[in-house]
């Protein structure tokens, strides 16, 4: 059994990072909003580019939240001493792909078949 307790610290750290993240995006949306309605006479093209901001910083906090839900699911995998396992087929996830990324919940073959089939659905 390796020990993939580097991972874990390092998991955790990303995880009170993302969750500091989004906590500022979220207190910068709330001025973003408050901005808008103190300045009844804002130009649209003010208006137009303070909504672009406002999808890319939705955009980015939905990205944000989906790579949580990874980390906190790779942290419940190994407190359940099943991190490094792939959750379609059970096999050893790949070091080096933990390495890249320790929230990784596929192996490469699965990770692969998956974008294949989601593909071949389409
Ligand atoms: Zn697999």
């Amino acid at each position: 059994m390796a020990d993939y307790s580097e991972f874990y610290q390092r998991l955790k750290k990303e995880k009170n990072q993302i969750a500091e993240r989004l906590e500022q995006l979220r207190a910068g949306r709330q001025s973003l909003g408050e901005r808008r309605e103190g300045s009844p006479f804002g130009k649209r093209e003010e208006e137009a580019s303070e909504a672009f901001e406002l999808e890319k910083r939705l955009a980015l906090e939905k990205k944000l939240r989906g790579t949580l839900a990874e980390i906190e699911h790779a942290l419940e995998k190994y407190e359940n001493s099943t991190y490094g396992l792939c959750d379609s087929c059970g096999q050893s996830i790949e070091l080096s792909r933990l390495e890249a990324l320790p929230q990784a919940n596929l192996c490469l073959s699965c990770k692969a078949r998956r974008a294949k089939d989601a593909k071949g659905a389409r």
